[in-house]
């Protein structure tokens, strides 16, 4: 994609804080991050998201998230670590080529990726599964 600033840093055309390379992907600092060591994962093809990515590509990218999560436990020394990937502007998708964040997480770091929990009644949650399956 031509105008895909993430597939110039994918390809290297752009610099960028790499933590980890192959041939399909490579990992980068976030430059606006969440926490001390905030990553993303980018293919180097272009998917716009988790609906056009092939099924290959996506768990590569998961693999390459372990690695680098791995790594990061033994370095940063993070307390825990969220696996992160929005679709779309509604979920919070800014750049519109496929990525994971890999946001190491410190006990006393003061963000709040969780989210405040709804109360469905049990006939919702019947519904929104007859919904979803079909069944
Ligand atoms: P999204 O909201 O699309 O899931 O996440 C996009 C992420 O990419 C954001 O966390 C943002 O800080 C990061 N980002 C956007 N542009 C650049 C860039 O040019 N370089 C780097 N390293 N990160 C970027
Ligand atoms: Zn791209």
């Amino acid at each position: 994609m031509d105008n895909c600033i993430f597939c110039k840093i994918a390809s290297g055309e752009i610099p960028s804080n790499t933590l980890y390379e192959d041939d399909g992907y490579r990992v980068i600092l976030d430059n606006g991050p969440a926490t001390r060591g905030h990553a993303l994962v980018l293919p180097k093809a272009h998917y716009a998201d988790l609906f056009e990515i092939p099924e290959d590509v996506l768990s590569g990218a998961a693999v390459v998230a372990k690695k680098v999560a791995g790594t990061m436990k033994e370095k940063l020394s993070c307390d825990g670590l969220n696996l992160i990937q929005n679709n779309g502007a509604a979920a919070g998708q800014t750049v519109m080529h496929f990525h994971l964040h890999i946001i190491p997480r410190y006990s006393d770091d003061g963000q709040n990726i969780l989210w405040k929990p709804g109360s469905p009644s049990a006939e919702e949650l019947v519904e929104i599964r007859k919904t979803i399956t079909g069944a």
